[in-house]
């Protein structure tokens, strides 16, 4: 008896798009001026060979963009030969000046100990730490004046360690060129307050002396709740950051560093570069030139911004969960970012 050949089942895998081909064109001839930059020290090596490999297979084997790698004892030559290895775009090593890094002479090294001292008993982030500090200073008021630097005008800061998880099928650089953009960033969440307790008030200080560097377009309202008078502690995390090193020279961000750092908060608190670059960008530029990055699938332990909406995820390539990304968690402020920008994803 004849019977019927049973109707095959669709494979549910063949529901699934296969990620795009591989792009592997060179944008080589059309660059902008602009360099990595990478902060490391000889022990950090395993980590940054790492976070280069990243960034290499995910963009800059097609880009070619240069490295500036900074330190501030001489790097070794077995850190030199294991980074250089990595990609064919020039590499440059780089000593930082002691008087960029070392804690400065008239700051009381007696009242920098007491609050170290006491952030440990309070259990803070490297709250005892003295080169934590200086990092965090060096970063915000004089890695743009080192001199390996000077022929560029945007950076990539990149750290050892950090992952990136989706193709960059464009080139950020040139986008924040073309589009008038000073600063971007991929994550943005709450500063620890006992690291800044004094900061607000020294940047209403300066903000009342300088009105005139004030942006009338600023992003006052994604850190205040109340026009300015409460920080709500929303910054953007800096470990991620492209920017424009003509904004940090600049007479506006000049004149506020070297403010802030007169109050000595880099030592009698932990001041973070995360919060004294981001109030700077968001008060002394135009919102408008605030960009962020959200096809740059980016990882800093603990947390990972993952591409959300449309087929971003897709186009990318990315190895991350976009179920898990950052800027859906709590601690997170891209919802607030979003809703201050008016983005719907
Ligand atoms: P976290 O991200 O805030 O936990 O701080 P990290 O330990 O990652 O330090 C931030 C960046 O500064 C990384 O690129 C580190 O490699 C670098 N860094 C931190 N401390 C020092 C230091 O004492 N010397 C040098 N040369 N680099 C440092
Ligand atoms: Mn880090």
């Amino acid at each position: 008896k004849f019977k019927p050949k049973p109707v095959e089942e669709k494979s549910p895998v063949d529901e699934y798009v296969n990620a795009p081909a591989f792009n592997d064109t060179l944008h080589v001839d059309n660059r902008a001026n602009a360099s990595f930059v990478i902060l490391a020290r000889n022990s950090d090596l395993d980590g940054a060979v790492r976070s280069i490999r990243d960034i290499e297979d995910r963009f800059n084997r097609r880009y070619r963009y240069p490295y500036v790698f900074l330190n501030e004892e001489p790097f070794s030559d077995n850190f030199k030969k294991r980074i250089s290895v990595l990609t064919s775009a020039k590499v440059e090593f780089g000593l930082i000046p002691k008087e960029h890094w070392f804690q400065p002479d008239w700051i009381d090294e007696e009242k920098a100990k007491a609050s170290r001292d006491k952030m440990v008993k309070d259990n803070i982030i490297y709250g005892g730490s003295v080169s934590y500090r200086n990092m965090c200073r060096f970063n915000s008021g004089f890695f743009f004046k080192h001199e390996l630097l000077q022929k560029y005008r945007w950076y990539w800061r990149i750290e050892p360690d950090v992952h990136f998880h989706c193709d960059i099928n464009f080139d950020p650089f040139l986008h924040m060129e073309k589009n008038n953009k000073v600063y971007a960033f991929t994550i943005t969440m709450y500063e620890y307050e006992a690291t800044i307790p004094t900061l607000w008030g020294h940047v209403h200080d300066f903000m009342k002396l300088h009105p005139e560097y004030v942006h009338p377009n600023n992003a006052m309202g994604f850190m205040s709740e109340n026009g300015g008078e409460k920080f709500n502690l929303c910054h953007f995390w800096s470990n991620f950051e492209i920017a424009d090193m003509d904004f940090w020279r600049g007479p506006a961000y000049t004149a506020f560093f070297e403010y802030l750092d007169k109050q000595g908060g880099f030592y009698y608190e932990r001041w973070g570069d995360a919060p004294v670059h981001s109030i700077a960008a968001a008060l002394f530029t135009s919102r408008d030139q605030l960009q962020f990055f959200n096809e740059i699938g980016y990882e800093h332990n603990p947390y990972t911004h993952c591409p959300k909406g449309g087929n971003r995820w897709e186009e990318g390539r990315c190895s991350c969960d976009p179920a898990r990304s950052f800027d859906y968690d709590g601690y997170s402020c891209m919802s607030k970012w979003d809703r201050f920008m008016d983005l719907r994803w």
